[in-house]
């Protein structure tokens, strides 16, 4: 009798369970029975997490998609949060331990530096954290680099593999090193993000943030802490990006911080765009055209901005405007990216009725944007544009 040989099929009764537990929760109607599946759910993503079993993990997310309504997000926000957050013993009771980021928005005329952090301002960023941002009870350790987000971990177990070692980090009372010839290169784009990142530790039940600890209202008391972190962080970061603009968007637990740089990242790069062609071009704002389309490919997936001088056909640099899982075409999305070009003082802003394609460089991979004819063009400076690192082919 032949037999099959042996062979795992990877993760796919686990993932089935994954997603079972998880349309649970989603469509449970109480407190009580929430508490049942989450407990059902955390157990069984735990166990995923523990063997590295990300096969499965990602299986089970794939099929989330086609399962009924917020499935989905009840699936991937277990898998984030308990990524993101362990709990260790010690002698003082249990330590919950969470990842954080710091985000940075820039943008520059050459190469946004990403890079490791000296000790000192490491340690003064460490302390601008420590006294504004995070509650009186966590303790924290970083990361000793300034991370481009393409070099963050690219999945659960990296992730919690950094976030382990910066739990030993904390409790010996030191930051962690990163090797930089771990990392691998940052792209070289005109706006991007850096990330700051580190974890925090608090005696399971005690406040972590900030605006946790006051009684002013939540969301005032966390814009609060952003306007300090942005003066007194934003200090301590300076010296990092020397000669590149940026703005510092609120540190919290480690994805939904990414994933809010992300969104605001669509709003600098407009502004950042059209100060970045006013210092390479010397054309000011009120000479600029700025053309709209949305780009199509399983329906519309993103906006892109063509800039152009005056009446000229030439793209000479372009922003990407993504959309998330509820914006689409009947979303006032347009009217959002028309303001900001206005805020701006973009002279000429057009908006293309037709459908554009979801057009790449067959060489260097960069989108195409449209010109005011619609057409898709790859974006280039004129010759005499003065920066130091111009890409031409
Ligand atoms: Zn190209």
């Amino acid at each position: 009798m032949s037999r099959a040989p042996f062979r795992r099929k990877s993760g796919a009764r686990e993932a089935n369970q994954l997603v079972r537990l998880a349309e649970g929760l989603a469509s449970s109607k109480s407190r009580a029975e929430d508490v049942y599946w989450e407990r059902e759910l955390e157990a069984a993503v735990t166990l995923q997490l523990e063997n590295n079993d990300e096969d499965a993990i990602n299986r089970a997310l794939d099929k989330a998609h086609d399962a009924p309504d917020a499935t989905f997000d009840a699936l991937a926000d277990m898998v984030e949060s308990l990524t993101e957050s362990i709990m260790l013993d010690s002698e003082h009771g249990p330590q919950r331990v969470t990842l954080f980021c710091a985000p940075i928005l820039v943008w520059g005329r050459n190469q946004i530096p990403a890079k490791t952090i000296p000790k000192a301002q490491l340690q003064n960023i460490a302390v601008q954290l420590s006294a504004h941002v995070f509650s009186s009870k966590a303790k924290i350790a970083l990361a000793d680099f300034m991370f481009a987000p393409d070099q963050l971990p690219h999945s659960y177990s990296q992730s919690r593999e950094l976030l382990q070692n910066l739990g030993t980090a904390i409790r010996e009372r030191t930051h962690l090193t990163i090797d930089p010839k771990t990392v691998e290169d940052a792209p070289d784009v005109v706006c991007d993000m850096r990330m700051i990142v580190g974890a925090f530790q608090v005696t399971e039940g005690e406040p972590f943030y900030a605006w946790q600890e006051t009684t002013t209202p939540v969301e005032e008391a966390r814009q609060n802490t952003l306007g300090i972190w942005r003066s007194q962080g934003g200090n301590a970061i300076k010296p990092l990006l020397v000669g590149f603009p940026h703005e510092l968007t609120l540190p919290r637990s480690f994805f939904s911080a990414c994933r809010d740089a992300d969104m605001a990242s669509r709003a600098y790069s407009i502004g950042a765009s059209v100060s970045y062609l006013e210092a390479v071009t010397h054309t000011t704002p009120d000479k600029l055209t700025a053309v709209i389309g949305g780009c199509w490919g399983n329906g519309l997936e993103e906006y892109r901005i063509g800039f152009a001088i005056g009446e000229d056909d030439d793209v000479v640099h372009g922003c990407v405007w993504p959309l998330v899982s509820d914006e689409g075409d009947d979303t006032p999305v347009v009217e959002e990216i028309e303001a900001l070009l206005r805020a701006a003082n973009v002279g000429t802003i057009i908006l293309l009725e037709e459908q554009l394609p979801l057009e790449f460089c067959d060489d260097c991979g960069a989108p195409h944007f449209p010109n005011r004819e619609g057409e898709m063009l790859h974006a280039h400076l004129p010759e005499d544009a003065e920066t130091g690192a111009m890409h031409l082919h």
